[in-house]
This record gives structure tokens, C-alpha cells and sequence, in this order.
């Protein structure tokens, strides 16, 4: 008879692991499973400082090594595998991956959400090639260099202060007049020095044959456009949730986020949703953790209830 585990979280991130800590806790049978390292999207951000406990901030890979570690402390299994096919509706629970298949009486979805593409032509073709997603990652390939960014969230503005430690010159495109991040990065980027603004701009169109050697950027407002060389473009213009494995099973809302309150339960019973991946207002480190630890209650409930 296959293994039927209390609670499968698909996801190794901040909510992904805390569900795993209140479960293992709570005495339920957890396995994570995570495709590549813990931390998902926080593990490419070198300083986190709005995660309390860590006066002088920390990098975001570790704090998902912790994090990983905190709940195998209790019994959390962590499976290196990826997910190719879910089966939620079924009792107990079926999880195709490339390790095999897992059973699981609750599943917690926490797998995310990944980079918005910006949909421009070739875009494809020259990532990897001078289009990048990432400043923490692939920043240091552009070490001296001239980089354009696109977007005017948070994001934005902390890849755009990592790229100016890093490149000659850093130019911020964006779709209006005014930034969308948060106070707190204004006078850091107004101070950078090198970093220059291009408002009212949208990308129209990617330069260059092999590699990016520029983009076409249009006015918004006045419809001219321009050439501007750059060696690099990083895209930071939001993040598109990971949710085509459910898709079709569980509500999703227009956006392709899953429909969850702040109960975390999805329109499944015994599948709950956690972190970015789900219809929420704050999407933080701190708030995909609290959502984990909702998440392993209502499973306990749950389990409690029908099992
Ligand atoms: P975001 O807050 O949704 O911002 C996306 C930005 O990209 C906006 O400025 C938006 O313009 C622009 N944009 C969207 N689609 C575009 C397109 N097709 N072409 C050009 N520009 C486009 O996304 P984010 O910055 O990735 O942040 C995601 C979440 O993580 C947020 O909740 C954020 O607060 C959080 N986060 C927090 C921190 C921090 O607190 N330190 C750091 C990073 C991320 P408009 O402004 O015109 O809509």
C-alpha cells in the first residue's frame, strides 16, 4: 500500500515551509516539494529587511534554509522533485512529479508566482542574450555596463539600486510619471547618481541580432518613439501567479491567482493556498508565512473532520 502523507505542500517557500513547521507540530505527516532550493522567490533577494527578527536585515536564500531547516526540525520531509500533474479532487490526493507519485490526504498550494513577461517581440529569443528577470541573479553579468529597467514597482526600485552598485549606468523606464514603489526607495534611487529616469515610456520594441543592443522606447503620451542603446533590459514588471497545474480544479480569479480568503481554503476541500499564489492584498515575505501557519490549522480541522 503507497504512502498516504497527512499534508503534501507543493512550494518550498516562506508559506510553503511554515505550513510544514504547524503541521509537522501539530503531529501531521509533511513532505515539500520543491523543484530547485527553498526560499522560492525570496531566495533571489540578497537583503530582506522587512522580515522582523533580523536587526540588520538578512540574505533571502538563507532565511529559506532556516526556514526549510526550522520544519524539518520537527519531522518536515523535503522531496527534490517537480510537479508535472495534480489530481485534487481525488481521495486521497494525487501528485504526479519527475521523483515518482505522492499521495496526501491536504494539499497546500504554495507554489508563487514567477517573473511577468513584458510580451515584446523576441523577447524569448534574447533572454539570456541582454534580457534578464532577475538584478540579484544576473546583475553582475552587466558589471560596468549600461542597463535599462523596466516597471515603477518595488521591485523595480530595489533591482534598480542593486544594478547601480553594480552597472555604469542604470535607466528606469516607466509606463507613467510617478513610481508605484514605495516611499522609502525614492530618495535612494533620486541619490544613486547613476541612475536616470525615462517616464511616460513603454519598451516597443527589442534591438539586435544575436544579443539586445538597445530598445525602442514610445511616449506614451506623445506616440514618438526612440532608440536608446543599452547593453542590458531587465524586466521587473510584476509577477504572473504559477497556477496552470490547477487551473481547471481549483477557482482561480481573473488575474489567475487562487481564490482563497485569509481561511487559505480554496474552493476544494483539503486544498488550502498560501503566499503570493493566492487572491491577497500584501504579498510579503511575513504575509506568505503567516498564511502558512493559517493553512496547517484549517488542514487540522479538516483532517480532524473527515478523517
Ligand atoms: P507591482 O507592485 O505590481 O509593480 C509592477 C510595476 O510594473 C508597476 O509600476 C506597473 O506600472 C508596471 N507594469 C506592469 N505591467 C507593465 C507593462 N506591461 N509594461 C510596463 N510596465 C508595466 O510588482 P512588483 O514590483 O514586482 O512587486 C510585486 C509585489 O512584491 C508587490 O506587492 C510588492 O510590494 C512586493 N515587493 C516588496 C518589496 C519590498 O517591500 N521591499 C520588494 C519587492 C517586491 P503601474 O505602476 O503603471 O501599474
Amino acid at each position: 500500500m503507497e504512502h498516504i502523507y497527512d499534508m503534501v505542500v507543493i512550494g518550498g517557500g516562506p508559506g510553503g515551509y511554515t505550513a510544514a513547521l504547524y503541521a509537522t507540530r501539530a503531529g501531521l505527516d509533511t513532505l515539500v516539494l520543491e523543484k530547485l532550493s527553498a526560499g522560492g522567490q525570496m531566495a533571489q533577494t540578497t537583503q530582506i529587511d522587512n522580515y522582523p527578527g533580523f536587526e540588520n536585515g538578512i540574505d533571502g536564500y538563507e532565511l529559506g534554509e532556516k526556514m526549510q531547516a526550522g520544519a524539518e526540525r520537527f519531522g518536515a520531509k523535503t522531496e527534490l522533485a517537480e510537479v508535472s500533474a495534480v489530481y485534487l479532487t481525488e481521495s486521497p490526493k494525487r501528485i504526479e512529479t519527475s521523483e515518482g507519485t505522492f499521495l496526501a490526504r491536504t494539499v497546500v498550494l504554495a507554489t508563487g508566482a514567477g517573473h511577468r513577461p513584458l510580451g515584446a517581440d523576441r523577447e524569448a529569443e534574447l533572454t539570456g542574450r541582454g534580457v534578464a528577470y532577475c538584478a540579484a541573479c544576473d546583475g553582475m553579468a552587466f558589471r560596468g555596463k549600461t542597463v535599462a529597467i523596466v516597471g515603477g514597482g518595488n521591485s523595480a526600485a530595489a533591482d534598480a539600486l542593486i544594478l547601480s552598485r553594480i552597472c555604469q549606468k542604470v535607466i528606469l523606464i516607466h509606463r507613467r510619471d510617478t513610481l508605484r514603489a514605495t516611499k522609502i526607495y525614492h530618495d535612494p534611487l533620486m541619490q544613486a547618481g547613476n541612475i536616470e529616469f525615462r517616464w511616460n515610456s513603454v519598451v516597443d520594441g527589442l534591438l539586435g541580432e544575436k544579443r539586445l543592443s538597445g530598445v525602442r522606447l514610445r511616449d506614451v503620451h506623445t506616440g514618438e518613439t526612440d532608440d536608446l542603446a543599452v547593453d542590458g533590459l531587465f524586466v521587473s514588471i510584476g509577477r504572473s501567479p504559477e497556477t496552470a497545474l490547477v487551473a481547471g480544479q481549483v477557482e482561480l480569479d481573473r488575474g489567475g491567482y487562487i481564490v482563497a480568503d485569509e481561511s487559505t481554503r480554496t474552493s476544494l476541500p483539503g486544498v488550502f493556498a498560501v503566499g503570493d499564489v493566492r487572491t491577497k492584498a500584501v504579498r510579503q515575505v511575513i504575509t506568505a508565512a503567516a498564511d502558512g501557519a493559517v493553512a496547517a490549522h484549517y488542514a487540522e480541522q479538516y483532517l480532524a473532520e473527515t478523517h
